[in-house]
């Protein structure tokens, strides 16, 4: 199991030794995170690098899971989708379920710990049926900027219940909210099975394990099966750039159990790029074993993220740590992580024949790639290290001790 003292090296001395100092300052503060999943999405994969290294530098660290039903996941997977912008609407039967799953939950969680964050809406209501609650902080990792009306009128009353919110990005921001708003970047821990090192005979086992061919370049997608990550769009821009040359498209997908829709996309999907996958241009690949989507994010020489919304989208911090060149979408948090023509290409919303060109340029241009992978690489070490993201968790954490 891996300590702090392992991130010698990757991070800096001073980095480590300041979160030393802070861990031994609040030895005997007690933490919860509470989310909606413990397997699949940036969430899971971030509490499950954070929680066991925030408990080696000594802050008691305990991580719940929402208990829900199939029907709350597809309330609140509805709520993901209005509060990022999706035109839909609720009934009462809805926003009771909501409510009651919330309530049962708080009544057997026991969140009296010194200090609560719960992560995105799901389980944003628990604060409402805890009686004499601590100030918690609410972790928002999705963009609500442009929210649908109802769901925003149902959920601002229990943000405001919050003593702050904290976003991914400068523009996720509300004015509007009068709580206090920090940022605190996401992170990929670079010791974990999806991001450590592997030696090219372990990638050449996953290879052939999987019977993934490899005669030609791989542009490769790693996501959920999502409408927001837009894998039906990816496909019209791979036609584009196999037009141009030769290439192979890999949609690396799991399902989370908080959403639903996973299986509904994942089959229309299947139906939609039928000849593709009969002629092995696109292959479909589980990417349950973490070290498996670490050997693709390595071996192809694109990554994409075709996302018409993303909260932060950790799988491009992923793929950037590789070296791996990134385009992707000018949308939510990619912009934080990728500075256009440096560390990967940005491509506007709507504008599938520059995405197409950029992979292009990409698959033509070796040097050009592995100079712009170098650059990833260490800005992903500057900001979005485990490390740095549990010096900002500590330091929250200090500040709240002393507001209680
Ligand atoms: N992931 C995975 N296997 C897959 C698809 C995704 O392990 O087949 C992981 C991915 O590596 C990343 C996380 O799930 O760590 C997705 O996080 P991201 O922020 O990109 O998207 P989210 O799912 O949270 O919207």
């Amino acid at each position: 199991m891996k300590r702090l003292d392992d991130y010698r090296g990757i991070e800096t001395d001073a980095v480590l030794d300041d979160i030393c100092q802070k861990g031994k300052r609040l030895s005997g503060t007690s933490v919860v995170h509470v989310n909606a999943t413990a397997v699949g999405g940036g969430v899971a994969e971030i509490l499950d690098n954070l929680v066991l290294l925030s408990n080696d530098v000594g802050v008691r660290t305990d991580w719940r899971v929402i208990h829900g039903t199939p029907f709350y996941f597809e309330v609140t997977k509805k709520f993901h989708n209005a509060l990022q912008g999706q035109d839909v609407s609720f009934d009462e039967r809805e926003l009771d379920l909501y409510k009651r799953i919330n309530e049962k939950f708080a009544r057997f969680a026991f969140l009296d710990h010194d200090i609560v964050i719960v992560h995105d809406p799901q389980p944003l209501a628990l604060v409402d049926y805890v009686p004499n609650s601590r100030p918690w902080t609410w972790r928002c990792h999705i963009d609500i900027t442009k929210p649908n009306k109802q769901a925003w009128e149902f959920i601002e009353p229990y943000i405001l219940q919050y003593k702050r919110m904290i976003v991914s990005a400068d523009g996720y921001k509300r004015p509007d909210l009068d709580i206090e708003q920090r940022i605190v970047y996401p992170s990929i821990d670079p010791l974990a099975p999806k991001n450590r090192d592997l030696s090219e005979e372990t990638m050449d086992g996953y290879f052939k394990g999987e019977g993934i061919p490899v005669d030609k370049p791989l542009i490769t997608q790693v996501s959920r099966f999502d409408p927001w990550k837009n894998p039906e769009g990816l496909l019209n821009v791979f036609q584009k750039v196999k037009k141009e040359m030769d290439c192979r498209l890999v949609f690396v997908y799991n399902m989370a159990s908080d959403d639903p829709e996973g299986v509904r996309v994942y089959n229309h999907m299947r139906k939609l790029a039928k000849p593709y996958l009969e002629s092995q241009d696109v292959l479909f690949v589980r990417g349950d074993d973490p070290a498996l989507v670490n050997a693709l994010q390595r071996r192809s020489t694109v990554v994409v993220q075709n996302s018409t919304r993303e909260g932060f989208g950790l799988v491009v911090t992923e793929a950037l740590w590789k070296e791996t060149p990134v385009v992707a979408r000018k949308v939510g948090g990619i912009p934080e992580q990728i500075e256009d023509g440096v560390t990967g290409f940005l491509v506007e919303r709507d504008d599938d024949d520059g995405f197409a060109e950029k992979i292009v340029e990409l698959l033509r241009d070796g040097d050009m790639a592995a100079e712009m992978g170098r650059q990833a690489r260490e800005s992903v070490r500057r900001k979005f290290l485990i490390t740095r993201h549990l010096l900002d968790y500590l330091n929250l954490f200090e500040n709240v001790v002393v507001d209680k």
